[in-house]
């Protein structure tokens, strides 16, 4: 449920309203909007069910919320989150771009990938160290020792770091080493890890699950909230479809979708989202055109000898390219790059 103040409620009639709440045991969570205050509420659904906040001073009305997911809810929030990943905003009017290498390889590998798109002009480094692969025969990644590096080449450029998480044992060490935790496709359900999730002071960036709808996704962002973490970042990375051109459908009206049920950023992954280089520069237009907070893209310094993702992997030159042409579509929706 959320209690809409009136637009002349006091702090006095708001402190009021969160206090009878509270007393009740109920979690609260206030958005000051620019002419009125709303105050979202969780906890036993029999007690919200009986409350007459509309008797006290100050308030305008109340809303049941029938979605399953409250915090991730515009309802809860009308305005947009900005995430401050120490100094690099993600969300509002600024379009952050995460690159780097599908897998962490080697140093040389890091490094060359780093260097690349920082000067383009990305600040977060991506690269994977723990794989999830669909054959175990696969390059699995490097595991700790990949962490270490993604930390040392991102503090040589200084760039923030972005890892995957594949396992809940994982996260205390993962923190260690990165800015923003990211859960995989495959896990977007793995509900005890998303659980632990909730309590760590680390963003997190939950990819879109292969088959998951909107509704299943943005309840997968709810159970991280829930357990007190109100630093998620949507990512879309595409849908398995019948279509087969593509490695997957990216599905950019869920772009637009999240923006209407969400005040959570979005940022859209078009490499796995095509699969194919040729592809990543149209879609990550088409992204930022549809509203994305930012892309994540795949580059390696030597896409034909990639370890993993060599096929929608860029080369640095090509990504400096994309990352020069996007500004004219970045102003044209009224943001920066
Ligand atoms: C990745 O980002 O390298 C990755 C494995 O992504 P996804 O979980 O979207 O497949
Ligand atoms: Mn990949």
């Amino acid at each position: 449920m959320i209690v809409v103040m009136s637009p002349s409620a006091t702090k006095k009639n708001i402190d009021n309203v969160i206090k009878k709440l509270e007393s009740l045991h109920l979690r609260t969570h206030l958005s000051e909007g620019e002419d009125r205050t709303i105050v979202g509420v969780i906890g036993d659904k029999k007690i919200i069910a009986n409350l007459e906040m509309e008797m006290m001073a100050g308030v305008e009305k109340t809303v049941r919320i029938t979605e399953k997911y409250k915090l991730v809810s515009r309802d809860f929030h009308p305005l947009d989150t900005v995430i401050d990943v120490d100094g690099v905003k993600i969300g509002g009017d600024e379009l952050v771009v995460m690159a780097g290498p599908c897998s962490v390889e080697s140093y040389e590998q890091l490094h060359a990938a780093a260097e690349a798109v920082k000067n383009a002009g990305a600040k977060i480094l991506r690269g994977g160290a723990y794989k999830p692969r669909t054959s175990p025969y696969d390059f699995q990644g490097l595991g700790e020792e990949g962490l270490k590096l993604l930390r040392q080449v991102a503090d040589e450029f200084g760039m923030k770091v972005v890892t995957e998480i594949v396992d809940r044992e994982d996260i205390e060490l993962v923190e260690k080493y990165a800015d923003i935790l990211q859960v995989g496709a495959r896990n977007m359900q793995n509900f005890q890890m998303l659980k632990a999730l909730g309590k760590s002071s680390k963003p997190i960036m939950l990819k879109r699950g292969l088959s998951a709808t909107i509704s299943e996704w943005l309840n997968a962002a709810e159970y991280i909230m829930v357990g007190g973490n109100e630093n998620v970042i949507f990512c879309e990375r595409g849908i398995r479809t019948y279509e087969t051109y593509t490695r997957n459908t990216l599905d950019l009206s869920a772009v637009a979708a999240i923006k209407e049920l969400s005040h959570l950023p979005i940022i859209v992954d078009p490499s796995h989202g095509t699969g194919r280089r040729s592809m990543i520069a149209p879609m990550s237009k088409a992204g930022i055109a549809a509203g994305a907070d930012g892309l994540m893209i795949e580059v390696h310094p030597h896409p034909e000898v990639a370890l993993s993702d060599g096929n929608q992997s860029l080369t640095p030159e090509d990504f400096k390219i994309l990352m020069s042409n996007l500004n004219e579509i970045a102003k044209a929706v009224g943001k920066k790059i």
